[in-house]
């Protein structure tokens, strides 16, 4: 009985624990997840809405995710310092780097098992130094379409994006993970690609006690996209944008995007499970 109780999970990732009545009661791995909050910013917009918003600016607000369960740490995407001088983001109201709020949620860097990168946009990654233990984990699309582009015009020459791949290509490669379309990280937290946004762009799928929860990545930036059906005005391929909010409104019953400022009016207290 008591190996049951160990912290190695069964198959199907089942945990038990002992009831007062000293019975095994299934249950399930469920994780929680932390929003951190980067601080808020102005952008036009038609980078936000395809085609439309011309003369409007739109408040949008800039998140990574911290989730907790299984015995595991796992961080989504890297949040980003110094915003609006390294970034050029025309910041409103307070900003914090990634570090002090990681600190503040009592997590070292060091200390994480898992980084997962929804894409490899600058202000995604910027910060991938900082998880010197961790497996970084990125679709193969995206990694192909950063390190070998069809199209090297959509590859930049330089600045966050070229850092973290010459990282992950060097220091960091044993700790590269390259996954494919459906992919399970851990039993109730997975993968999927959506493209879209970027050739490579991933959402994050978590179980937690509230429901299913996803983790966007900038496939939808706020809830109006997904409400309206209308893509993100940054794209490389409108139908994978489509595909992608409609498997999100069937699959989500909580959606995290790394945008939406109302995310933190819907879980005030900035946590989700
Ligand atoms: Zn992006």
């Amino acid at each position: 009985m008591m190996g049951l109780l160990s912290s190695r999970a069964p198959e199907g990732g089942e945990r038990y624990h002992l009831s007062e009545t000293r019975e095994l009661i299934p249950m399930p791995l469920m994780y929680k997840i932390r929003i951190l909050k980067n601080g808020e910013a102005m952008v036009p917009g038609p980078l936000i809405f395809n085609l439309s918003r011309y003369n409007e600016e739109v408040r949008i607000a800039l998140y990574f995710y911290l989730i907790e369960g299984n015995d595991k740490t796992i961080v989504v995407d890297t949040g980003m310092d110094d915003m609006p001088s390294r970034f050029g983001f025309k910041t409103v109201g307070p900003c914090k780097n990634t570090l002090p709020l990681l600190k503040e949620a009592g997590i070292n860097p060091k200390d994480v098992d898992y980084l997962i990168l929804t894409h490899l946009h600058g202000d995604h990654c910027t910060n991938i130094k900082l998880f010197t233990k961790a497996k970084i984990v990125i679709s193969r699309r995206e990694w192909l379409h950063v390190i070998a582009p069809t199209y090297r015009e959509l590859s930049p020459d330089s600045g966050p994006t070229r850092e973290a791949a010459a990282y992950l290509a060097g220091e960091a490669w044993s700790r590269l993970v390259l996954v494919g379309d459906e992919e399970e990280v851990l039993p109730g937290l997975s993968l999927f690609w959506t493209g879209g946004h970027t050739p490579g762009s991933q959402c994050v799928s978590v179980k937690t006690r509230m429901g299913r929860a996803i983790i966007t990545g900038d496939v939808v930036d706020l809830y109006e996209n997904l409400e309206k059906n209308i893509p993100v005005g940054i794209h490389y391929n409108l139908f994978e944008c489509f595909d992608a909010m409609k498997r999100i409104r069937r699959e989500a019953d909580i959606v995290l995007t790394m945008h939406e400022p109302k995310v933190l009016e819907r879980y005030p207290t900035g946590v989700v499970g």
